[in-house]
């Protein structure tokens, strides 16, 4: 039998570490240098087969403009299954950041079995230099560990890396929950 399953996955963290392009580059293979804040929330959907007989609607939100942990409401973090959250390996504020980011969502949102919801650490900006992160990123495994992340990447939404296995890893976590 075809199953059909509808997913919100929350995109956030700071102002500028890429969410946006990430999306985009996702949703449409498109990449963008131009700096755009996009103002309000944003969505963007993605249907593809999972496997043979699953098939995925993928709504990604996008903060847009309200980069502030404390400052998103419950509203819009309601009936999310999973996250990604960013930051940018060229800022190190950035990732000083990902902690509270993940408590914001983890104090608004869980599933229906009391759990927090699956989470993805992307460090984005992986084809610039990783100045003032070079001894953070080899602690990742154990940062993911220790903040309850399921996995962590490096991205590019410029070069097109990892992007597409950060969600297949995302995806495949929130099915271990369905
Ligand atoms: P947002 O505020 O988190 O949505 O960030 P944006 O998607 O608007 O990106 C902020 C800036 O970073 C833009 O100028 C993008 O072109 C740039 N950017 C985003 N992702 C990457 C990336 O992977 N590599 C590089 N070099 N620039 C990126
Ligand atoms: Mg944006």
């Amino acid at each position: 039998m075809q199953q059909e399953h509808l997913f919100k996955v929350l995109v956030i963290g700071d102002l500028g570490v890429g969410k946006t392009s990430i999306i985009k580059r996702y949703v449409h293979q498109i990449f963008s240098q131009h700096y755009r804040a996009t103002i309000g929330v944003d969505f963007a959907l993605k249907v593809f087969n999972w496997d043979s007989h699953t098939v995925i609607r993928l709504q990604l939100w996008d903060i847009a403009g309200q980069e502030r942990y404390g400052n998103m409401t419950r509203v819009y973090y309601r009936e999310a299954v999973g996250a990604l959250i960013v930051f940018d390996v060229t800022r190190a504020s950035t990732f000083d950041a990902v902690p509270k980011w993940k408590d914001d969502l983890d104090s608004k949102v869980t599933l229906s079995n009391g759990k927090t919801v699956p989470a993805v650490l992307l460090a984005n900006k992986s084809d610039q230099s990783r100045e003032g992160l070079s001894t953070q990123i080899p602690k990742l495994d154990s940062f993911c560990k220790e903040n309850g992340f399921v996995g962590w990447f490096e991205t590019s939404a410029k070069e097109n890396t990892n992007i597409e296995a950060a969600i297949r890893c995302l995806v495949e976590n929130i099915l271990a929950h369905e």
